[in-house]
């Protein structure tokens, strides 16, 4: 199986940028108005070929526009895939749910009326996610989930890691839980399985992206996405590289 997954946040009026989702420049850094989304779905809708996105278990082949956070900006970013026959993964803070700035309940069920799916971002939206203890991550996974069954009426099994820290540890305990699908913030459309929940990778679309490279990612096998992948990759290396850090930084310098 293999999908294509765009991630996307807030999506605010104007330069409104803290009234939506989490505050602060580093969020913004994830935040499009209006007018730049529809940009951007303009150009995946040039780019894009298959069928058109939609809500529901993922499918093969099928590319997902997702968002996180569960901010009021899911409205107009809904509304705007919506007017394309579009519909998109809405990813849930369920701590948030309610607060300024956060969609409340009749928000949710709202968005799952007109047939967006609607998942768990856990509960309180830790800094480090793949830091929390196996029990730390089920109360997180656990708890989230039950919140977004009850609003809903109905299972929500499909779920997005915050942060993008992944760990297996992170999709057992989201196994564990119920949940069958979890997205994390890696560059790839391969889907992995842990204890029965596949895990799918995504584009994280931020401000230093311009419409035609959401929509090269959309389009796949693209410059844009192998470049991304490989610095994933030398991220990842650079990393399990720890104390060989600065050598290998000097060495790439040369
Ligand atoms: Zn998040």
């Amino acid at each position: 199986m293999r999908t294509r997954a765009l991630m996307y946040h807030d999506v605010v009026a104007g330069e409104d940028w803290e009234s939506s989702g989490f505050p602060g420049p580093w969020s913004q850094y994830y935040k499009f108005n209006e007018a730049e989304f529809d940009q951007h779905l303009r150009a995946i809708s040039g780019a894009w070929r298959g069928a058109a996105p939609a809500g529901g278990e993922p499918r093969d082949g099928a590319l997902q526009i997702t968002f996180d956070d569960g901010g009021v900006g899911a409205r107009p970013a809904a509304a705007a895939l919506e007017a394309l026959g579009w519909r998109g993964y809405f990813f849930i803070t369920t701590g948030r749910i309610g607060t300024a700035g956060f969609l409340d309940a009749a928000g949710l069920r709202e968005l799952a009326a007109a047939g967006h799916c609607i998942g768990s971002h856990s509960v309180t939206h830790p800094t480090r996610m793949a830091t929390l203890s196996p029990a730390e991550l089920r109360e997180e996974w656990k708890r989230s989930t039950e919140t977004l069954a009850e609003i809903l009426g109905q299972p929500a099994p499909v779920a997005s890691v915050p942060g993008g820290y992944y760990s297996t540890e992170v999709a057992r305990a989201a196994a564990e839980a119920g949940i069958r699908w979890l997205y994390n913030s890696e560059p790839v459309e391969t889907v992995d399985e842990v204890d029965g929940c596949r895990i799918l990778g995504r584009y994280a679309i931020h401000r230093g992206h311009t419409a035609g490279d959401a929509a090269a990612y959309a389009a796949g096998q693209s410059w844009i996405c192998w470049r991304t992948r490989f610095w994933w990759d030398s991220k990842k290396l650079i990393k399990r590289a720890g104390p060989f850090y600065m050598a290998i930084a000097r060495r790439l310098r040369q």
